[in-house]
């Protein structure tokens, strides 16, 4: 579409993507109607103020076709069987999602899409990739399911040479002609199901990513899921399958040898067969699973043409957000680390493979989650657990079957000051060297308005022990 004057678009939900999706269209000449399911008073104060733009709103009705649709623009969580959009297919009016509309959108001379997805390390990825390509001189940002509006990126003032973007499986889903430089699927575990309606459709959604790539798709050699995706993507001719490993390289992979991050696939020297990139010890934090998002960032940035010394200056400066991983203190010899973004079972398994002995902090909303296979694998590393939150018995039984051995204290209470007892609780099970890990593989929603506030809760009652 390079007209919009006249065209019937409805934008399905306000919010973080269609308030502005809705006020684009419209300056471009668009009939745009908003449908939203809800009527709180964040959607009531949204649809004034598109209101007064005259634009079309319906509050509380996000369920029917407005008459004589001809494009959905819809917020990338709505779910794919809604009756909104069973109307949509019989009526054969497409859907977008908000990252489709951005690329529909943005401009000949755009700025190429370096893409990444996966279970878990989408953020952290990104940002390191951002921090790489920007020690290369190169402008840049971290857009997309990080916070940042795709649609801001690709049509703000701000002028970019390429963008690191994270897209979500539900981003993915809603983004047909996506045509990425490169793009990197980090990891496959079970996560929102019920929305995707089985794990085939989840990965087929997130492979959506390689779709049409130009110069690389990026896999992780571990994770054998990843490598099928790029087998069956129709990708551009030349465009490489490029792995990353945290063991030796094959040829065409990055990977790790001798505590050096090292790449077989892009070498500057033609005559050599390997071409180091930076210290095991630039990454920060040095857990193997960051080390893995480390080595994809590379990756995508080596694909863009990036030289070594900007991978080594990039990771050098990167510092991962808040509560992942964080190390909050060490009290008498222990060592206590917030990783409150560990909200499902695949990221607490991944951080507590980094520490031996572990007391593990867990629990909190499961989502529908088993924790028979994290039990079985970090068993062995565990000191003890503690566990909190609404569905902390399911975290207790699987101990109980799996690691009958490893002391569990269950903390029966959900009131805010649950948190302070459990570290206590912690202080008490740990030794000198170990380390208490605040891992809760559940969402914090049940006692806690987000991760983050669980996290400084964390933060907080360790500051209480050290004092
Ligand atoms: P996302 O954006 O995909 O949610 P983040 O970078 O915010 O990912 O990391 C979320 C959590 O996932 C981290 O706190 C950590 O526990 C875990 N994690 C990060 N990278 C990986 C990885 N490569 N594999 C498994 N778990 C990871």
């Amino acid at each position: 579409v390079t007209n919009w004057q006249g065209k019937h678009v409805t934008v399905a939900g306000l919010g973080v993507s269609g308030v502005p999706a809705a006020k684009v269209l419209h300056a471009r000449g668009a009939h745009v109607t908003v449908v939203n399911d809800g009527a709180d008073e964040r959607a009531r104060a949204q649809a004034a103020e598109l209101q007064a733009l005259g634009v079309t709103v319906r509050l509380g009705d996000g369920a029917s076709l407005p008459e004589g649709t001809e494009l959905i623009v819809t917020a990338p969580g709505w779910k794919p069987d809604k009756p909104l959009f069973t109307a949509a297919a019989e009526a054969g009016v497409p859907i977008w999602g908000d990252v489709e509309l951005a690329w529909r959108l943005r401009g000949p001379d755009a700025a190429p899409w370096l893409a990444v997805t996966g279970t878990n390390g989408k953020t952290t990825t990104v940002q390191m990739l951002a921090s790489i390509l920007r020690a290369a001189g190169l402008r840049t940002a971290a857009v997309g399911n990080i916070g940042v509006s795709l649609l801001d990126a690709v049509l703000g003032d701000e002028e970019y040479d390429v963008l690191a973007v994270e897209l979500s499986s539900y981003q993915l889903h809603w983004a047909p002609s996506l045509r990425a430089h490169s793009a990197a699927v980090l990891n496959l575990a079970p996560d929102h199901l019920d929305w995707h309606g089985s794990m085939e459709a989840y990965a087929r959604d997130k492979g959506r990513v390689y779709e049409g790539n130009r110069v690389a798709c990026v896999y992780n050699v571990a994770d054998k899921a990843t490598e099928d995706l790029v087998r069956e993507a129709d990708v551009e001719e030349g465009c490489r399958a490029i792995g990353f490993t945290l063991g030796t390289p094959a040829p065409s992979q990055l990977g790790v040898v001798e505590g050096l991050l090292v790449d077989r696939a892009f070498v500057e020297d033609r005559h050599a067969n390997a071409q180091e990139l930076a210290e095991v010890s630039d990454v920060q934090p040095p857990a193997p699973h960051n080390i893995a998002n480390a080595l994809a960032a590379a990756a995508l940035a080596r694909a863009y043409g990036v030289p070594a010394t900007a991978v080594r200056d990039g990771l050098g400066a990167f510092r991962p957000d808040a509560h992942r991983i964080a190390h909050v203190a060490d009290v008498d010899g222990v060592a206590y680390v917030d990783d409150s973004k560990a909200t499902n079972t695949h990221a607490a398994e991944a951080s507590l493979a980094a520490y031996e002995p572990v007391v593990w902090i867990a629990g909190g909303l499961a989502k529908g989650a088993a924790f028979d296979e994290l039990v079985v694998r970090s068993a062995k590393r565990l000191r003890g657990a503690v566990l909190i939150g609404a569905d902390r018995a399911l975290i207790r039984e699987a101990l109980a079957r799996h690691a009958p051995e490893v002391p569990v204290v269950d903390v029966g209470r959900t009131d805010t000051g649950a948190m302070l007892q459990a570290v206590q609780e912690a202080r008490r099970l740990a030794e000198p060297g170990d380390t208490v890990l605040l891992a809760p593989a559940c969402a914090s929603m049940d006692m806690f308005t987000n991760y983050n506030q669980r996290g400084d809760a964390f933060a907080e009652a360790v500051r209480e022990l050290g004092a």
